[in-house]
């Protein structure tokens, strides 16, 4: 079978126990994504964020008596790319309804996939090589969305509730793992790198805060070793990646002192309560048998063919793995630095730009450092490299490539022409010289500090006449140079 992950590394790093000697945690996460579709699953009104309420809507997803609903065919397929980047099977797929009531979802039951999802069997690789089994992913429709009114926005105190259905009907996967996870770092790196993969393949804009993913904890304890599974709480309303470790942790110590005081925590959906940082007892978890799942029988069986699985697999893009590996291949940067420009997506400018020769430090020095800005695309990877070319001939100091930087990115074009417009020129050494040696007459004490006291004064007073000389050039300076003539100065 393809795989489009990077080969595993094999972690070489034991694994730290996150909870108090002698306890393992075992955590099983459900993650589910809003598609980045330009209409619902089943009805052609917008899939949109933030309309005004209750205009995406239809008689269809609105449940109304006698529409049907029409399977959306991007749907599907962005559901089997998301499937293949994640190493799953792609089998025939069947809905199925999925009946509750609920106030939100006007049809009283959900259209999803129960004994036959579309994707089965895969994983996730994360950065350190710990291998998280993906169950399934299977396609389902969102609900709306209650807001309750009063009583601390609690549908229990309310003193009424407001129901939007734009949400009705948008097209979701969810995403179940195996209960693999063992620490909150690697909760938290899974749910990282799914946001990534989901961004990466175009399958979802993937973001948290708007609720485009979502992600439920399934969380229990265990003696350590032991290889049983003991009863689970399912968390739910977690909204960031650090309210899921903060939950997680809460709700595994809450075990451990249940388990411990010869009580046990029995199975229930709880809420996260991110102001009182603990989670609280929701409704009691429903078996499938409540459910009452049947077949849909208003749509058909979905069949991919062997074509199409092909198709999908040719047209994958570089998963982040991948991308981390190439990166890290071309620059030799530290695992935290090629993670964070592969999540900005900056990755393919870096190496576009150290392709044309320049300084692979350097280019990744200038990214990290400052391009941590929203917009970005109008930097070419040629004017980067002319810019960094520029900054390793000594024609710009670091704090001016940096401010040139900033002026590509604002308003692209080229960095000699964004240099020249801000008076950008090299100093030249002898003016630099004499600017030390005036400093040094006007400072004394620190210059005997500097040639005389321990490593610590040193480093301080380098400090010092380094942040005197740009603040007199106005960061024009070279860092390089002046700690040149600094020590030369000090030994001479
Ligand atoms: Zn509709
Ligand atoms: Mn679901």
């Amino acid at each position: 079978m393809t795989d489009f992950h990077a080969a595993a590394a094999t972690a070489d790093t034991p694994i730290e126990p996150a909870l108090p000697e002698g306890w393992e945690l075992v955590v099983g996460l459900e993650v589910h994504v809003e598609l980045d579709t330009a209409t619902k699953l089943f009805c052609g009104c917008a899939n949109q964020f933030g309309s005004e309420p209750n205009t995406n809507v239809c008689p269809t997803c609105l449940g109304l008596p006698g529409s049907l609903p029409v399977m959306n065919g991007r749907a599907v397929e962005l559901a089997m790319i998301l499937g293949r980047a994640l190493g799953c099977t792609v089998n025939r797929s069947v809905m199925a309804r999925k009946n509750y009531f609920y106030p939100d979802m006007p049809k009283d039951f959900q259209t999803t996939q129960y004994d036959q999802p579309t994707n089965v069997d895969g994983r996730i690789v994360l950065g350190d090589g710990f291998v998280v089994g993906i169950e399934r992913a299977h396609i389902e429709e969102d609900t709306g969305k209650s807001t309750h009114i009063g009583g601390g926005g609690r549908i229990n105190d309310a003193l009424y509730s407001l129901v939007d259905y734009n949400r009705a009907g948008v097209p979701l996967v969810e995403i179940v793992s195996r209960p693999d996870v063992r620490t909150i770092e690697h909760a938290k790196a899974y749910v990282e790198e799914l946001r990534e993969i989901l961004i990466a393949t175009g399958v979802s804009d993937a973001r948290m805060e708007e609720g485009s993913m979502r992600v439920d904890a399934n969380v229990s304890v265990r003696p350590f070793g032991s290889g049983e599974l003991r009863t689970r709480c399912e968390i739910k309303n977690i909204n960031s990646v650090r309210s899921l470790g903060r939950a997680i942790e809460f709700e595994a110590q809450r075990h451990i002192d249940l388990w411990t005081s010869g009580d046990a925590p029995h199975q229930e959906t709880r809420h996260w309560d991110e102001e009182g940082g603990r989670t609280r007892s929701g409704r009691s978890k429903e078996d499938a048998d409540d459910y009452r799942y049947f077949q849909e029988p208003d749509l058909v069986p979905l069949e991919p063919t062997d074509e199409t699985i092909a198709a999908i697999d040719a047209a994958m893009p570089p998963l982040p793995s991948v991308r981390r590996t190439a990166l890290t291949d071309a620059t030799g940067a530290d695992p935290d630095t090629v993670g964070l420009l592969v999540a900005r997506g900056q990755d393919g400018l870096a190496l576009d730009a150290i392709a044309e020769g320049v300084d692979p430090d350097k280019v990744v020095t200038r990214l990290v450092n400052d391009l941590a800005v929203d917009d970005w695309s109008r930097v070419t990877a040629p004017a980067l490299a002319a810019l960094v070319r520029m900054e390793s001939a000594g024609d710009l100091s670091a704090t001016q490539a940096k401010q040139v930087l900033g002026d590509l990115a604002e308003k692209g074009g080229d960095p000699a022409a964004h240099a020249a417009e801000r008076g950008f020129e090299a100093m030249d050494t002898d003016e630099l010289e004499t600017l030390v040696d005036r400093l040094i007459a006007e400072h004394p004490d620190e210059w005997s500090r500097f040639t005389a006291g321990d490593d610590g004064d040193r480093k301080k007073m380098q400090g010092f006449f380094t942040g005197q000389i740009m603040k007199a050039t106005q960061g024009q300076a070279d860092g390089k140079a002046v700690a040149q003539i600094l020590g030369r100065k000090a030994s001479g």
